[in-house]
């Protein structure tokens, strides 16, 4: 890519509406990179693993209005200095682990801002609530009240086409809308936090209030 970062980030912009926030995936990329895309305008940087997210947040200390997603599986055990050093929790994937970070937050007086991972399609390789799993949860997440729950977040199986992928977006934004219209008191429904591969416009499109690009900004990965 020939383009710099901030050029990229300028590209991506300008093709989403500006309420849609941009949270620069930066796994594996160096502080560096990261200044780069604080200096081209982006607040919001997504990590997946709370350990690397940690390590970079202490050199980037000077930087004060970041917002830090967690996108990434969570392990329990690594719970609690998830709360502690991000602002939202993406990738909260099971009752089990929600229940988990109710109980931490309020010990930590923190109210994280959290999305519900929701597998559209069948995947075993992913994490994530059915849709069936998920509507049976409902009453038991309403209850968290540690927990700001503000939407749903997915991620379409590796190798759909781009018809089947617009649907998995389109499902999951007609599950937020069902959800939401169930009026629960403490389950919000305002964010949808969609995108794969290079598929951010479709997830625009399909309503998304937040993607997640990395490699678009940051260059390939090779790891
Ligand atoms: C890595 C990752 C992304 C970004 O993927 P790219 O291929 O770098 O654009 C988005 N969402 C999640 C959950 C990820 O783990």
């Amino acid at each position: 890519m020939t383009d710099s970062i901030a050029e990229r980030i300028a590209q991506i912009r300008a093709a989403i509406p500006p309420e849609v926030r941009l949270v620069a995936v930066t796994k594996t990329v160096s502080v560096e990179a990261i200044r780069l895309a604080y200096e081209a305008g982006v607040r919001d940087f997504g990590e997946n693993r709370v350990q690397e997210a940690e390590a970079k947040q202490l050199q980037l200390q000077d930087l004060r209005d970041i917002t830090w997603h967690l996108i990434g599986h969570l392990q329990s055990n690594k719970a609690a200095t998830a709360i502690a050093h991000f602002d939202w929790l993406h990738s909260v994937d099971s009752w089990k682990l929600a229940q988990r970070l109710d109980r931490l937050a309020r010990e930590q007086s923190r109210c994280p801002r959290i999305c519900l991972q929701v597998k559209i399609l069948p995947d075993p390789n992913k994490y994530g609530w059915t849709v069936p799993e998920l509507l049976a949860d409902l009453p038991q997440l309403n209850a968290c009240e540690s927990l700001n729950i503000q939407g749903l977040m997915t991620i379409p199986p590796q190798g759909l086409t781009e018809t089947q992928t617009r649907s998995v977006f389109e499902k999951t934004r007609q599950l937020a809308a069902e959800i939401g219209a169930q009026n629960w008191s403490h389950i919000k429904m305002a964010e949808l936090s969609m995108v794969c591969q290079g598929t951010y416009l479709l997830a625009v499109e399909a309503g998304a209030t937040m993607i997640r690009p990395g490699q678009i900004i940051f260059g390939p990965r090779n790891i």
